[in-house]
């Protein structure tokens, strides 16, 4: 059957399962794990993991689960980590697993920018190179969508710190 995913616009036919709480299409699910795959099993790819993982899940947790509210906003705060603060990664881990401790998350509406980037290109890079430019361009233009929530995730970076 043929579906859109809502968080990024990829259309696909699959009939797979997907994600317990992130919004992935069946479809855009079973591509991520294509990508995540290559990763794994590729070094040199595996160098875009960070990222990956923080604008794919960031742009996907746009349901009403806890969990996934948690998801998009502690990972749309490590993208700013990394883009604005130029956060190494073991100081965005570390950000990871302090900002979970927070416990609330208020819902976002998603902007109207965010269904219009796409993995397209990350699935298409035929080498390592490739693959960690395709990363990067797409979680720009993740952290780009969000930009109507900076603030709110700019204020999580803060209560983190601040602990
Ligand atoms: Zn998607």
């Amino acid at each position: 059957m043929m579906d859109k995913c809502i968080a990024c616009g990829f259309v696909g036919t699959h009939s797979g399962p997907v994600h317990a709480y992130m919004s992935f299409s069946p479809a855009c699910w079973a591509r991520y794990g294509e990508i995540l795959a290559r990763e794994f099993e590729d070094r040199a790819y595996f160098e875009a993991h960070r990222l990956l993982v923080d604008a794919c899940c960031g742009q996907h947790s746009i349901g009403p689960d806890r969990r996934a509210r948690q998801s998009l906003h502690i990972h749309m705060a490590a993208l700013m980590l990394h883009f604005e603060d130029r956060a190494s990664k073991p100081e965005i881990v570390a950000f990871l697993s302090n900002a979970a401790r927070i416990g609330e998350f208020a819902p976002l509406e998603v902007p109207p920018a965010s269904p219009l980037v796409s993995m397209d290109a990350i699935h298409a890079a035929s080498n390592a190179r490739e693959h960690g430019q395709a990363v990067a361009e797409y979680a720009r233009r993740v952290h780009e969508a969000w930009a109507p929530h900076h603030p709110v995730f700019r204020a999580l970076i803060e209560r983190v710190r601040g602990r």
